[in-house]
């Protein structure tokens, strides 16, 4: 039996009604830029802004803000949190998984934080039982992979050998900026670009980590249901 939503009832804690109506709650996201200036003064630590100006390159912002503070004129700045993208040429799972699925956590080399706000989605807060997605600790028994990090020299084989181990029809997640392009830390000797140096991703929840709406949005991707809208949160 799911305890947390009892847990969170005897401590008074509201459990958020995403994705069925939008959080609203303050707090629920650090938000991230959308449009820019070009960055002619080489402000981005990480390039996600375009020397031409125009969009930032979402799967490598980590919300330094330094676009923000120190750029003329600032980044726009938007307080969202719907940030996981289904890939245009990947699926969802069939339709039978909507009720349901099973996730195998792989920590592919991530510095703590990413992994930090995956676990929220166990408090009262989010209660992701809830919504039937629960965590296992075999990727035998699992739908969907949820992979943080930028995946280390060291973590290319066990991330190969848990994906080879999950049994069909199989999905994966690269949650955090590190997951979707390596961000700060790749690539270098050390570290690939990213989960999809390795093995396909279906799914992608950018954000220097990503809050628990956009992790948990992205599980509902894959698992074919319907989103909530986006919404500006206070
Ligand atoms: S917030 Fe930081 S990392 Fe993101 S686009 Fe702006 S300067 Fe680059
Ligand atoms: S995306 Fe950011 S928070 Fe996540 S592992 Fe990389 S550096 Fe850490």
């Amino acid at each position: 039996m799911n305890i947390w939503p009892l847990k969170g009832m005897a401590k008074r804690v509201a459990i958020t009604r995403y994705p069925d109506e939008p959080e609203t709650a303050a707090g629920v996201t650090p938000g991230r830029p959308t449009r820019s200036a070009p960055d002619n003064d080489g402000l981005c630590p990480t390039h996600a802004l375009r020397p031409d100006g125009g969009d930032v390159d979402l799967s490598r912002c980590i919300h330094c803000f330094r676009c923000v503070r120190e750029a003329t004129p600032p980044a726009q700045w938007e307080s969202d949190y719907e940030w996981a993208r289904l890939l245009p040429d990947r699926g969802a799972l069939p339709r039978a998984f909507r009720r349901s699925i099973h996730v195998r956590v792989v920590d592919s080399g991530d510095c703590g934080a990413c992994l930090a706000e995956l676990i929220q989605l166990e408090c009262p807060e989010y209660s992701l039982h809830r919504l039937g997605i629960y965590v296992t600790p075999s990727p035998r028994d699992a739908d969907v992979l949820l992979v943080v990090g930028p995946v280390t020299n060291a973590m290319r084989g066990p991330l190969a050998a848990a994906y080879a181990a999950m049994p069909e029809p199989r999905r994966v997640v690269a949650a955090g900026t590190c997951a979707a392009s390596g961000g700060l830390f790749g690539p270098t000797f050390e570290c690939n670009s990213g989960v999809a140096g390795s093995i396909p991703v279906d799914v992608v929840v950018p954000g220097c980590p990503p809050p628990p709406l956009a992790i948990l949005q992205g599980l509902l991707e894959v698992m074919g249901r319907a989103q909530a809208p986006a919404t500006e949160v206070r």
